[in-house]
């Protein structure tokens, strides 16, 4: 493609109105990414960042994007999990929440420069993920462990490549902003990939909740955007479940395989291990249903709280509960 001719034209390799489907394709919950390839994918990403305006707001050049993508495609490696495909999801999950918002302005919801932090620590929050948790890195005293110190060890190595990445040739997507804007990008970007711990969701969301129920969320406030913020990519990062089942049922399957691959390697080392990720006991339904009450459908409902249009999403997140309670019940004893 040419420069100019929007990459994402890679798409069509025929009709115009392929294009059409896709972009359309793309702003919806049952977007299914495995019927794409990655490289197809890099393309749909940078039709976002035109779709959502970054392109026009911040000055981006096409060739950055491209690059500083296909760079991020190479550096996710090929687990069953924490792949190229689950970062395409958060991100893309993240894009369905921008479109059902376009409504709402800044006073309600993020303005287009959060809307590209949130975006691009999507983008970025799993990078170079080995497939082994913190649990394991901890346990196991790996050098993730040794050089975080044990604390957000996988989230903070995330954050930390994806910097390293913007400083890969050709791949400066925020070489186009000032000092003071980097300085603003990079603070709330950590903040943002820290939140993805799973230990720290609780607590983040606690506090995002308590402000909401008292009144206190104030959106000319810093402290109360940035919550909004962390609550989107926290919603985002666990949203398998809110896609239709034939999508979602598939990722359950890859957490478990990642987990069991885990385990297996815990037990061969003598490590203690979590019941939860060993894929010898597990039953997917069960632990699904359980994740899904306990903690996905929680957050999204503290992002319907405060974003009204989210709430069309909710539907999938109630049927899902059901599919897996009717796989429960047709499972023998034995199996549960
Ligand atoms: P991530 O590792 O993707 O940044 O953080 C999300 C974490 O949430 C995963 O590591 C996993 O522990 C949990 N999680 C996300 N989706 C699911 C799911 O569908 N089922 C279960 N049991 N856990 C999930
Ligand atoms: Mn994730």
């Amino acid at each position: 493609y040419a420069v100019g001719d929007h990459a994402y034209g890679m798409l069509t390799q025929g009709s115009e109105k392929k294009t059409e489907e896709v972009k359309d394709a793309a702003g919806r919950v049952d977007f299914d990414m495995f019927a794409y390839s990655k490289e197809q994918l890099v393309y749909v990403v940078e039709y976002m960042f035109h779709s959502l305006g970054f392109v026009d707001a911040f000055g981006l050049d096409e060739e950055v994007i491209v690059a500083f993508l296909h760079a991020l495609r190479e550096s996710y490696n090929n687990v069953p999990f924490h792949n190229f495909y689950h970062c395409f999801c958060v991100t893309q999950m993240a894009y369905c929440v921008f479109v059902a918002a376009a409504g709402e302005d800044e006073s309600v919801f993020l303005n287009v420069f959060e809307k590209f932090v949130v975006f691009v620590s999507a983008l970025c929050h799993d990078v170079d993920h080995p497939g082994f948790s913190n649990s394991y890195q901890i346990n196991a005293q790996t050098p993730l462990a040794m050089v975080y110190n044990d604390m957000s060890c996988l989230e903070n190595h995330h954050c930390s490549q994806a910097f390293a990445l913007f400083k890969q040739p050709g791949c400066n997507l925020l070489a186009p902003f000032s000092r003071e804007q980097y300085k603003e990008l990079r603070r709330l970007m950590v903040k943002l990939i820290l939140v993805t711990d799973l230990a720290n969701h609780s607590a983040a969301k606690a506090k995002f909740d308590a402000a909401v129920a008292d009144g206190t969320l104030d959106l000319t406030a810093r402290a109360s955007r940035d919550m909004l913020c962390q609550v989107v990519i926290m919603a985002c990062d666990i949203s398998n479940e809110v896609r239709p089942f034939a999508i979602a049922r598939p990722w359950a399957d890859r957490i478990t395989a990642e987990w069991g691959n885990q385990v297996a390697v815990e037990k061969a080392l003598g490590l203690p291990f979590l019941p939860f990720m060993d894929a010898e006991t597990v039953v997917v339904p069960k632990s699904q249903i359980g994740f899904i009450n306990d903690i996905l459908h929680p957050i999204w409902t503290s992002l319907m709280a405060v974003v009204e249009p989210v709430r069309a999403f909710e539907a999938n997140i109630l049927a899902n509960r059901e599919a897996y309670a009717v796989e429960l019940a047709s499972l023998t004893p034995a199996q549960k």
